[in-house]
């Protein structure tokens, strides 16, 4: 066992950081409070060879490991925390999805333009009436001559005021063995909009509505039957929401660390006061701790899709600490972190959503514990089913 990066990891990690420094550290704060997609970023890492990490080099993409991209997404949240958006989108959402699944005419015409940061996909699962219960999801794909009419809506959409094409969850039968997944281009006959809603985070999102919206069969990723690759895929987005996360907690980290060392009070400096001093440690702790965790998910899938129980160890680890450390960091820096002035109140905002996105604290929990038990617990009331996990 070796709890060092490689070689190559190292140099990986050098450039990414080095490429940080010298595009975004100027500006970092602004970005974080701009309501546009950071195209210019996208475009900027594409000709850097940070998006599409993990896809194959016959793909457009890079031909490295989730590890990579693990790097790349922490290094560039320690400089600037909003460009981190840009790896996630280009490296662990939808895209990474559509890179294992998508049939070749899908690469060329979708996979190929995200790659270069010309365009945006975003993942539409949620709906109003199914949430944690994602398999209760009701938007149907109904065959149509030689395509599908969708219809239903969506919500919480992350991206979905700038993304050029989405990856919609479908139902086209019923069970969990009747969803799967459609790309739907935006400004699609019946695809619609509604009103923007502000999270805390920042992140605006609208509803979705699909009014019949006709959908070609080429338009299929993952057909009936494909909910386990669903998820599995979901996975991969898990881990860039952890790693974002944690990064998000460690930039908070040294923010406050820094603070502390040169805020003076009571004619001392604040790294004086014990009762500060150990929320350091308590910090550090958790960020190491939650770090090894992350590492260990992204590890194990090498090129492929993370296990679920890894990753749910490594989301509810980095969630936790990295929410802890920004509201720590922010109570340890006193007014000067609770403006937007300071990148650490956008911290606390973003990690603290994360909890909720992607999968809720809650229902991680659910996912280690059925591990501990081996068994899989059904969520649902008249139920007392248990099927061998
Ligand atoms: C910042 C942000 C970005 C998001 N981005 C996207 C996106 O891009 N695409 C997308 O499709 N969705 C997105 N979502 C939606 C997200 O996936 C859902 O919010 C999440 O799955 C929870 O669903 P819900 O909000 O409907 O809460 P509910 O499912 O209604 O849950 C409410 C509360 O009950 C708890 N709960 C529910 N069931 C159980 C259970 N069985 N055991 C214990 N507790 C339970 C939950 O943990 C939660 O605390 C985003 C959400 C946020 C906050």
């Amino acid at each position: 066992m070796d709890f060092e990066l490689t070689e190559e990891q190292v140099l990986f990690r050098d450039s990414v950081r080095s490429f940080a420094e010298r595009h975004l550290r100027d500006g970092a704060l602004e970005r974080a409070h701009a309501d546009e997609y950071p195209w210019d970023i996208a475009e900027l890492m594409a000709g850097a060879g940070l998006l599409g990490i993990t896809s194959a080099e016959e793909d457009g993409g890079v031909g490295g490991t989730l590890m990579d991209a693990v790097i790349a997404i922490q290094e560039i949240a320690r400089v600037c925390p909003r460009s981190a958006d840009v790896i996630q989108a280009g490296n662990f959402g939808a895209i990474r999805v559509l890179a294992q699944y998508g049939s070749e005419e899908q690469k060329r015409r979708y996979l190929a333009p995200l790659l270069a940061g010309k365009s945006l996909i975003s993942v539409a699962m949620t709906e109003p009436n199914a949430g944690s219960a994602v398999t209760e999801l009701t938007t149907t794909a109904t065959p149509d001559g030689d395509g599908f009419r969708i219809r239903g809506s969506k919500v919480f959409t992350t991206h979905g005021l700038h993304a050029t094409v989405f990856l919609i969850y479908v139902r086209y039968g019923p069970g969990v063995g009747g969803i799967g997944s459609v790309l739907v281009e935006r400004g699609a006959d019946g695809f619609s909009f509604g009103k923007p809603v502000r999270f805390l985070s920042g992140e605006d999102w609208n509803p979705l509505y699909f009014d019949d919206v006709y959908d070609p069969a080429e338009n299929v990723v993952i057909g009936p039957g494909g909910f386990k690759q669903q998820m599995a895929g979901f996975n991969v987005e898990r881990i860039g929401n952890s790693s974002r996360s944690l990064a998000l907690g460690r930039y908070a980290f040294e923010a406050a660390r820094e603070h502390a060392t040169t805020r003076r009070q009571f004619g001392r400096a604040l790294s004086d006061f014990q009762g500060l001093q150990w929320k350091f440690a308590e910090m550090k702790l958790q960020l190491e701790a939650a770090q090894l965790l992350l590492y260990q998910a992204a590890t194990q899938a090498d090129r492929g899709f993370p296990s679920a129980e890894a990753t749910a160890m490594a989301k509810l680890a980095c969630n936790r600490a990295g929410f802890n450390a920004a509201n720590e960091a922010m109570q340890i820096m006193g007014g000067a972190g609770f403006g937007e002035d300071s990148l650490v109140e956008y911290c606390f905002r973003r990690t603290r959503g994360w909890m909720i996105a992607g999968g809720t604290i809650e229902i991680l929990l659910n996912r280690v514990a059925e591990g501990v038990f081996g068994t899989r617990f059904s969520q649902r009331p008249a139920s007392v089913l248990r099927e061998a996990v």
